[in-house]
């Protein structure tokens, strides 16, 4: 078994790179960043201010979070029901980005996440993974692009999902969020020392495939 940690801010790519190279090598793709937006969901849709650390830990144990993989894609179920894209609108971005801030939910979604890596070859993407969730993994990636080019890149995705996002929102929210997971006293997002610094900004994404399936067959023989 072997873990990949790749974390690195909104938009870079992570989760089209991650589960394309967990398809080609046969392990497990994890979207922790569901996690949270599933927190963020659960207090949005409840009322509750998801800066309101009081209040945002008080409702945690009415929450159950489960993470189901069928065929290489994870599904997130909160207390029974299937989210699907609901968590990925904007709103929710924001919403996960704040409550991500606070200590007891990051303890709360803690063991759901290193659970998964101690029975299953996984490549995990998130803020934390190299440097809190897996800080033993055998490749760490810190994947990263230009504001513009991710900014170009979330809300073209956005726009597959059929939501509607101005490019110039995407950017200024996108700074904003990067800003705040940055900048957080709990397990910032910011790159483990050992990992690959990993710059996107001027490939495709078949060469960023080609270029992380190099990285970890180097450091994994066994990896296929
Ligand atoms: O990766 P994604 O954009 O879905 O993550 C949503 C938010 O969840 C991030 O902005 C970040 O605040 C939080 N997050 C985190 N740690 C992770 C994954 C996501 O704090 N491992």
């Amino acid at each position: 078994m072997y873990q990949i940690a790749i974390d690195g801010p909104s938009g870079a790519g992570k989760s089209s790179l991650a589960k394309a190279a967990a398809a080609r090598l046969g392990i497990v793709y994890v979207d922790t960043g569901a996690l949270y937006r599933t927190v963020g969901y659960y207090v949005t849709t409840k009322g509750i201010d998801p800066k309101n650390a009081e209040a945002v830990s008080a409702v945690l144990p009415e929450i159950h979070v489960e993470l189901k993989f069928e065929n290489g894609t994870q599904y997130v179920y909160l207390n029974g029901e299937n989210l699907g894209d609901k968590i990925r609108r904007p709103e929710i971005s924001m919403a996960a980005s704040a409550v991500s801030a606070i200590p007891a939910v990051r303890a709360f979604l803690l063991e759901t996440q290193k659970s998964i890596a101690r029975t299953h070859s996984v490549i995990m993407d998130g803020r934390d993974i190299g440097t809190v969730i897996l800080p033993e993994a055998d490749v760490k990636i810190f994947l990263f692009a230009s504001d513009e080019a991710r900014a170009k890149r979330r809300t073209k995705e956005l726009a597959e999902k059929g939501i509607a996002a101005d490019y110039n929102d995407v950017l200024r929210e996108m700074r904003e969020r990067d800003a705040q997971d940055r900048n957080r006293d709990v397990a910032p997002a910011i790159p483990a020392e050992d990992a690959v610094m990993f710059d996107n900004s001027e490939l495709t994404v078949e060469e960023s495939i080609e270029r992380l399936l190099e990285i970890v067959r180097e450091r994994v023989p066994s990896a296929r």
